[in-house]
């Protein structure tokens, strides 16, 4: 088994992790066999209880991990499986540590960072590549060089590459080349320190893919190369996108990464067409048409927040060769102004998931709105909630209809906390999470969309459809059309008097690919540009 340790150098955001699952594409294009783990050096134990602004999107693996974004970027670029095992922080690694040594197993030793830590995240990288039985394991460490925190994995990831000998593993370090525009020059200074202080700590990276927004040019290239102690070749441009993500797999197989990496970890695997990729990436880039999708959130400022959910809509565009627009409105300012405002002329309304009281009552509106003018509407956890409150307020008449979440004394809870949820105190890893099996009922569109009866799909939330209610609301029109049977859980809802009203309980956003758009999120888009052909 081979190892590639990816780390990052002078900023953070430079992209560090579809860098490292690009190099996955194109290993996997190669017929190698790939998995990806993060490694981040907060103290937080998952980033399940992080707000979205500070971290970006919460990432459900299978297994109900609650993880970093960049194992989204992981599963959509590459075939690997991921769980738990895939994101390791400092937080899990000391919490393991304590209890260890409270159940005395250091046998009276002093507790280090080295080798103890060190140890630990040793032994994690290692069950990673066991557990995924793969030809090459990619470990991405979170953070920038220098950072204080990210020095025990810095450590433990030099003493993995000695111990497991030459040609098992190599080190690829991300780092930026900025243009200074007064200067009219690029600038390779704080590559060449983040090396430096890289080699202090004894890794000598073999790679370096420079983030840039310019061509580096031969000379940059060779002034890196000499100052970094990198073969000139190893010095690889990676320029900022045109159009998009998906490009960067092409930009760094022209580049010639893949093959690096295979003469460097002494991997007999020869290149191969990236011609389905290719394709994909020209639907993408080039759609004859296009719609218009209105996303109301309440983390509307920060793309990142929900991220999967984004590039679900955009494969589901390339499926359809259309370009999906995106209008995103802060369920606030509906609150303020009224959802005609801002919805009018969309050709689709999707609610995504989230927390917490604010901008509740702009996202009802919002499902209203969608809902009396017959305008396609996706919802997806949250925005399912957020769909049978509306429909129970404005259509069963049931005033005060709320979520227990939002209004615990609500005379009409229809959605609500589930017995064993009720005494939960603990705020980690509590929620309802990970792939969950639920069944399709016939006739439904959600069973057309999908084409199959049994269909798995992950979650992430603590409050249910309350069953109390369900008789009532199907009377008045709403359709169950997916139950996980063995609780009998509402998963998905649909509207009968409506032409694409889909509402579910779990989070599709997490299994859509940019090669196979999700069944969901396809059908949202195609009822958008049934509704308003561009
Ligand atoms: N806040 C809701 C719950 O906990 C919805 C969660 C979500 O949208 N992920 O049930």
């Amino acid at each position: 088994m081979k190892y590639i340790f990816v780390t990052g150098g002078v900023i953070s955001s430079l992209g560090k992790g579809l860098t490292a699952a690009s190099i996955g594409t194109l290993l996997e294009n190669r017929g190698l066999k790939v998995t990806l783990a993060k490694f981040d050096p907060y103290l937080n134990v998952d980033p399940g209880t992080m707000n979205p602004f500070q971290h970006g999107e919460v990432y459900v693996t299978d297994d109900g991990a609650e993880t970093d974004l960049d194992l989204g970027h992981y599963e959509r670029f590459t075939h690997a499986k991921l769980s738990r095992l895939n994101n390791l922080t400092s937080g899990q690694v000391y919490a393991r540590i304590i209890e260890k040594e409270r159940r005395g197993d250091y046998l009276g030793k002093t507790v280090q960072v080295i080798p103890h830590v060190t140890n630990e995240i040793k032994e994690r990288i290692r069950e990673v590549g066991k557990k995924s039985g793969v030809d090459v394991v990619i470990i991405e460490i979170g953070g920038t060089i220098g950072d204080i925190e990210g020095l025990p994995f810095l450590e433990a990831i030099r003493q993995f590459a000695l111990e497991a000998g030459p040609q098992s593993s190599l080190f690829i370090h991300v780092t930026l080349v900025p243009f200074i525009r007064v200067a009219g020059e690029i600038k390779t200074k704080p590559t060449q320190q983040s090396v430096a202080k890289l080699r202090e700590i004894g890794i000598m990276p073999q790679i370096l893919i420079c983030r840039s927004e310019k061509a580096l040019g031969k000379e940059v290239r060779q002034k890196i190369s000499m100052f970094c102690n990198v073969q000139v070749e190893c010095v690889i441009e990676e320029l900022d996108v045109a159009h998009s993500i998906y490009e960067v797999p092409i930009d760094l197989r022209r580049e010639k990464v893949d093959e690096l990496v295979c003469r460097y970890l002494g991997l007999d695997a020869p290149a191969k067409p990236l011609t389905d990729w290719e394709k994909m990436l020209q639907r993408m880039i080039s759609p004859s048409r296009k719609v218009q999708i209105a996303v109301v959130g309440k983390y509307i400022q920060l793309i990142d927040a929900y991220k999967s959910m984004y590039e679900a809509l955009k494969h589901a565009g390339a499926a359809l060769d259309c370009a999906v627009e995106i209008t995103r409105v802060d369920a606030e300012h509906i609150e303020k102004d009224g959802a005609e405002k801002y919805l009018k002329g969309v050709a689709g309304i999707l609610v995504p998931g989230g927390f917490g009281n604010r901008g509740i009552e702009g996202k009802i509106l919002a499902a209203r709105y969608a809902r009396e003018n017959k305008i396609p509407y996706l919802g997806l956890c949250l925005g399912m909630q957020i769909a049978v409150i509306e429909f129970a307020r404005n259509v069963c008449g049931l005033t005060g209809a709320n979520s227990t979440e939002f209004d615990q004394k609500s005379p009409h809870p229809v959605i609500c906390l589930l017995e064993e949820q009720k005494g939960v105190e603990v705020k980690g890893g509590t929620m309802r999470l990970g792939a969950q099996p639920c069944k399709l009922v016939a006739g439904t569109k959600s069973r057309e969309l999908y084409g199959a009866e049994e269909i798995s799909e992950r979650h992430r939330h603590r409050y249910e459809f309350n069953n109390g209610y369900r008789d009532q609301l199907m009377k008045s029109g709403m359709i169950v059309a997916g139950r996980y049977s063995k609780y009998d859980l509402v998963e998905l809802i649909e509207l009968r008097d409506h032409p694409w009203f889909i509402a579910c309980q779990f989070h599709p956003e997490f299994l859509s690919k940019p090669s196979k758009a999700h069944p969901l999120f396809r059908g949202f888009i195609e009822a958008a540009l049934k509704h308003k052909p561009s």
